[in-house]
């Protein structure tokens, strides 16, 4: 580019994790970067675990920040349990799983205050030939380069260059919780803590691993347990969930604490009918599980003139590949390697948008796959279908297993 390093400048819409990955390779350029991130307080984990992949530490290197072995707990194997809890399978794959916190503290603390500007909230971008701009709710307008769009999968900017690209609803949820690794019984944290679990009643699917604690400790006794449990749920029935005591519903999401009490005991009396104990009893003990809508989002491009989408903002894959968080980190450093190696902001954007939509739709395909089994649950003749295709083998071995184009 024409621009030296220092005259070079970034405007990052969201201050998440594939926001703060850009963030910190750019500065690590030299280029002048500023983050606006809509929510005004700092930003705290969704109670769920991280599953990391090798292109994650490796985008961390890049990015100037220090691992060490506290950045995540390692399993060195995975285990089938049946519903009555005893052991059907047990397989060597060693994995290191994190806190969503663990790696936004990381990744916030080698950004300089002055650089990050919370309650920043975009709601308007141009395109520009000479640069971009980006005006906030309260009127004003930044001027830059180019301008990064890591605002997630309702992103503002994206349905200003892409308003026909939908989110769709896949027909199941997952709910989600984390458990105090000390409130396990002995028995249930000797099966399962130090292992990636799943269980796969029918029409069912959980897994589970150990993650860091609350204050992101990876010392043993202050640890949790982290699941994750997908069950079908058609349009009707989510949009029960979604309704708080009051009536409201909340379309983009409930917060935990509104999700209503006849909801949740419906879900407990369902992990104690269905799940194996152990897992019966992680569900039982977390605080405050959540739920999430599993959704498939891709889109046709990553560039608009001198606007780039990236991480959930252009591609979201079901969490069966554990791949959001290393596929926002893969996006990041594609694209500042582009800006670093092209002549105009607009080639690079480009090359960088052909490369990580090939990865985008490798991996929502690779992520569709491994939930149809979900999704055949609707429909009678699916079911059997998928029935035939599911094994403890085949979801020990591809579930947020490391992922290849
Ligand atoms: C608070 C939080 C907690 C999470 N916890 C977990 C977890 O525990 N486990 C897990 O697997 N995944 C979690 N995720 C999702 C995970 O971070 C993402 O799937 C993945 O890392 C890709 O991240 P992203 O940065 O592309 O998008 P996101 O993480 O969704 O971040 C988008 C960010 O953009 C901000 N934003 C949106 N619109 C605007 C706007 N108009 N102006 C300015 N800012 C805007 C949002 O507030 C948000 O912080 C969490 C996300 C968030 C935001």
């Amino acid at each position: 580019m024409n621009k030296s390093p220092a005259q070079r400048r970034a405007i990052v819409v969201g201050g998440s994790l594939g926001g703060l990955f850009a963030a910190n390779l750019l500065l690590k350029q030299g280029w002048q970067v500023d983050v606006f991130e809509r929510v005004p307080v700092e930003l705290a984990g969704r109670g769920a675990g991280i599953v990391t992949h090798p292109e994650l530490f490796d985008a961390m290197t890049a990015a100037g920040i220090a691992i060490d072995s506290s950045i995540g707990i390692q399993v060195s194997s995975r285990i089938t349990l049946a519903q009555d809890g005893k052991l059907i399978m047990e397989g060597a794959l060693p994995q290191t799983l994190t806190a969503w916190g663990k790696m936004y503290h990381a990744l916030r603390a080698a950004i300089p205050d002055s650089n990050y500007h919370s309650g920043g909230n975009v709601v308007a971008v141009e395109s520009l030939e000479t640069h971009a701009a980006v005006t906030l709710a309260e009127g004003s307008r930044y001027e830059a380069d180019v301008i990064i769009a890591a605002d997630g999968f309702r992103s503002t900017i994206r349905q200003h260059f892409l308003p026909e690209v939908e989110l769709k609803y896949a027909g199941y949820i997952a709910w989600r919780g984390l458990v105090q690794e000390n409130l396990l019984s002995a028995s249930t944290h000797k099966t399962l803590f130090d292992k990636f679990a799943f269980c796969l009643p029918p029409h069912e699917q959980i897994l589970g691993y150990p993650v860091a604690g609350h204050s992101n400790s990876t010392q043993p006794g202050e640890r949790r347990y982290n699941f994750v449990w997908y069950r079908t749920c058609d349009n009707e029935a989510l949009k029960d969930l979604l309704t708080d005591a009051s009536g409201k519903v909340f379309e983009g999401g409930i917060p935990p604490t509104f999700i209503r009490e006849d909801v949740l005991a419906t879900m407990y009396e369902a992990a104690h009918n269905l799940l194996a104990p152990q897992f019966a009893e992680v569900v039982t003990k977390a605080v405050e599980p959540l739920f999430q809508p599993i959704f498939d989002l891709e889109v046709p491009k990553m560039n608009f003139g001198r606007v780039a989408l990236l991480g959930d903002a252009a591609f979201v894959a079901r969490p069966h590949c554990g791949m959001g968080v290393t596929k926002a980190a893969g996006d990041a450093r594609a694209l500042v390697e582009a800006l670093d190696s092209n002549e105009t902001v607009e080639q690079a954007l480009a090359e960088y948008s052909e490369v990580r939509c090939r990865f985008g739709t490798a991996v929502i395909q690779h992520a569709r796959h491994l939930g149809a089994y979900m999704q055949a649950q609707l429909d009678d003749k699916q079911r059997e279908m998928a029935e035939l295709y599911r094994t403890p083998e085949a979801v020990m071995r591809e579930t947020a297993a490391p992922f290849q184009l």
